[in-house]
């Protein structure tokens, strides 16, 4: 289990918290030095949508010629990739307030994400325009932080909810920030260190025939090497890409299994596994 405990400094623990969530986490080059100088204490969560449904991590890492980067922490695009592109502050709150944060200081204060979506329309209904893929990632990601933090859900609010349409700011649109906190709570409660039993994140239909296991041999396990040391590096980033299931391949399932939790702990990569690593078919 993570451990929770104060956080003053730069949250260079974020691609761990979040791998420990489930999440399928890229590390954007320089995100560790990153930053406009060094976080107060961390007190929560603030959830963004980009404004465009095409905004990549590098936009988010590097700005605008009107705003310099990083504009937030992470960024997650609608597939559900989640990219850390700083720890250090960002220019993502501006000014407000909310209750726990002090007056205009959010961006000393919260942990900022971005999502790539255009936000439809202040007034459109939740989870429109979001696809599952980056609304679970969104979950898992605000759990992920609000549990490394030791705080519960009400930990993560809306860039609306803080700075109001009055400034203009109706991010993230199409999420009702109250059904989003439902969500995180739900997946919050969830032992991540244990096995608890969420469905996987997006639907095992194309994956109905894959089986894959001890002495398997072929393209379809060259693929799932590549998919295992490239996403999930910091257990599998020594596997050798050589198309035969072997040993180290199958410990690199485990180990995915595990930690992503819901899923049969059996080095077996059927549909369910498949699905929750997203592997690509070949
Ligand atoms: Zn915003």
């Amino acid at each position: 289990m993570p451990q929770v405990r104060p956080q003053t400094g730069n949250p260079t623990w974020l691609p761990e918290a979040l791998r420990a969530e489930g999440l399928d986490v890229t590390e954007f080059p320089g995100w560790r030095q990153r930053g406009h100088g060094t976080f107060k204490d961390i007190r929560g969560v603030m959830v963004h949508h980009t404004g465009s449904d095409r905004a990549s991590a590098a936009s988010i890492a590097e700005g605008r010629p009107d705003l310099a980067g990083p504009l937030s922490q992470v960024h997650i695009a609608r597939d559900g990739t989640v990219t850390v592109v700083a720890a250090g502050v960002a220019w993502h709150a501006g000014v407000g307030m909310y209750p726990w944060v002090p007056a205009n200081m959010g961006n000393w204060h919260l942990i900022g994400i971005e999502c790539a979506n255009s936000g439809t329309s202040p007034s459109a209904p939740h989870r429109r325009n979001w696809p599952d893929a980056q609304y679970f990632a969104l979950v898992r990601c605000c759990a992920a932080i609000n549990r490394r933090l030791g705080h519960n859900a009400a930990r993560t609010i809306g860039h609306k909810e803080y700075a109001g349409r009055a400034q203009g700011k109706w991010d993230p649109g199409g999420i009702d920030m109250d059904l989003l906190r439902r969500d995180i709570a739900e997946q919050r409660s969830a032992d991540i260190g244990a096995v608890p039993t969420p469905r996987p994140p997006v639907p095992v239909g194309e994956y109905a025939d894959i089986l894959l296991y001890r002495g398997s041999r072929g393209t379809q396990v060259a693929e799932l090497q590549r998919r295992l040391k490239a996403a999930y590096a910091a257990y599998a980033g020594d596997l050798v890409v050589d198309g035969v299931f072997g040993v180290e391949t199958e410990r690199a399932v485990r180990e995915f299994q595990r930690r992503f939790g819901g899923l049969k702990v059996d080095g077996i990569v059927g549909p369910a596994t498949a699905a929750a690593m997203r592997l690509k078919l070949v």
